[in-house]
């Protein structure tokens, strides 16, 4: 495909539909070049026209959208504590899930045996054949990427992965079948770009903060912003005190093991630590926050993101964390950003599975990526 080609399929956006103006404005080319990159990628079935009626006065707006693929396509999403599964035939509305709780960072086989199982489950229960899957996509809680792009970095995040090859796994399981693997959090800011917090916008910063740790860069209106790496967005180890606790990456004083990220995640039976409208518990997730938010207030100045979603498991996370946030934001960021839009997931986790679903029917993967050529992990 032509650079130029590549320039402005890569600008439309997994969930819209852009003007030949937006195409244009983006991608810096002139008219005329986008309108003869539109008619070659539209021949060659990349994309296609749609009209989309305006939401106020106004001539319906024709727009440039990539056409749906068609196919059964699965993610699962593994979080350390949980494994999640959906399937999706054809359009979002056959689809089938299934989830289990389970110690991800302990039990790798286990948690790759579940994803399997669960997929068959799916498929069986949307009557589709067992060997029908076109692409999954399998979310790991750390980074994905390395020189093939095929990659788990389980080193120093979870090191109990260490040996284990989760996608030639699943290609043994699964033959015939694509298999992608992306970053959790990565995976959350693509759902919350296609269904949540991140419609229309550009520039996103994702937080993921319960469980783990994570973050996701989404550069201009789609792009994820992976790293030479693939370690873009691991936040969680930005160390803020030298002399604070020992780190499972090896350093002290991340920002992951200096605030206690799992008291309103998983309460333990004997108390509720987080009451809601407690002040002493209201002060502790704002210093929570605003530890987070100074952090982010240099990745403002560096960056200058549209805005910030935080994810907080299943449940909206609390005003008292999002307060705090904004004011770590005010005191690191320029004034020019202090005013940083942070706001809530709509999704939750769920927030994963919508991404990964996105991710698989896009193909937005290089071949290595994808697994089509049998790369090793
Ligand atoms: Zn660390």
């Amino acid at each position: 495909m032509a650079s130029h080609d590549e320039r402005v399929l890569g600008l439309i956006p997994y969930d819209g539909a852009l003007t030949i103006s937006d195409l244009v404005r983006d991608s810096g080319l002139s008219r005329p070049t986008v309108t003869g990159v539109l008619g070659r990628l539209h021949a060659a079935g990349a994309v296609e026209e749609t009209v989309v009626a305006p939401a106020g006065l106004g001539r319906p707006a024709k727009r440039w959208r990539r056409p749906p693929r068609h196919g059964t396509f699965g993610v699962i999403a593994l979080s350390r504590d949980a494994v999640r599964v959906r399937v999706v035939v054809g359009d979002d509305r056959h689809a089938a899930e299934r989830e289990r709780r389970l110690d991800v960072s302990l039990d790798a086989q286990g948690a790759l045996v579940h994803g399997h199982r669960f997929l068959r489950e799916c498929l069986t229960e949307l009557g589709a054949p067992a060997d029908g899957l076109s692409r999954v996509v399998l979310g790991l809680p750390c980074p994905v990427g390395g020189p093939e792009g095929d990659h788990p970095r389980v080193r120093g995040i979870l090191p109990d992965w260490i040996g284990i090859r989760p996608a030639e796994s699943l290609r043994a399981l699964l033959p015939g079948t694509a298999i992608v693997m992306e970053n959790d959090a990565n995976l959350g800011a693509l759902g919350e770009l296609e269904q949540g917090a991140g419609r229309g916008g550009t520039d996103l910063v994702y937080i993921k903060l319960a469980p783990g740790l994570g973050a996701a860069l989404i550069l201009g209106r789609r792009r994820l912003h992976r790293g030479a790496a693939g370690l873009a967005g691991e936040i969680g180890h930005v160390q803020i005190n030298p002399m604070g606790h020992p780190c499972a990456c090896g350093a002290r004083g991340c920002l992951a093991t200096e605030i206690p990220l799992d008291p309103w995640h998983e309460p333990p039976a004997s108390a509720e630590p987080f009451p809601a409208g407690d002040p002493a518990a209201d002060r502790v997730l704002h210093r929570l926050g605003a530890l987070l938010g100074e952090q982010l207030g240099a990745l403002a100045n560096l960056l200058d993101p549209g805005r910030v979603i935080v994810s907080t498991d299943t449940t909206p996370p609390p005003p008292v964390l999002l307060d705090g946030i904004r004011d770590g934001i005010r005191r690191t960021a320029l004034p020019v950003v202090s005013d940083l839009p942070v706001v809530a997931s709509p999704l939750g986790i769920r927030a994963e599975l919508i991404g990964g679903i996105a991710l698989a029917r896009s193909g937005d993967a290089t071949p290595s990526r994808t697994g089509d050529q049998r790369t090793s992990t």
